[in-house]
């Protein structure tokens, strides 16, 4: 066990939210950062399957800069 709460304390309580959040919102984040995404290629005007970050366009090898929004 990492983590010990004490449930009928408040502060446990809210110390356990937070932590859960956090482990959501990094598991969260891993999935999309290995995700493929379809987008337009802003050089060619291509749709390609491109993850998130740098990357170059397969059809036109220009580089193409996914920037995901991710508002947790
Ligand atoms: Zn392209």
């Amino acid at each position: 066990m990492k983590h010990k709460y004490n449930m009928s304390s408040k502060s446990d309580m809210r110390r356990f939210q937070r932590d859960l959040k956090k482990d959501i919102k990094a598991s969260v984040v891993s999935a999309i950062e290995s995700g493929l995404y379809d987008v337009t290629c802003p050089n060619c005007g291509a749709v390609v399957k491109v993850p998130a970050g740098k990357s170059k366009c397969p059809s036109c090898r220009g580089e193409i800069n996914l920037e995901l929004d991710v508002d947790l």
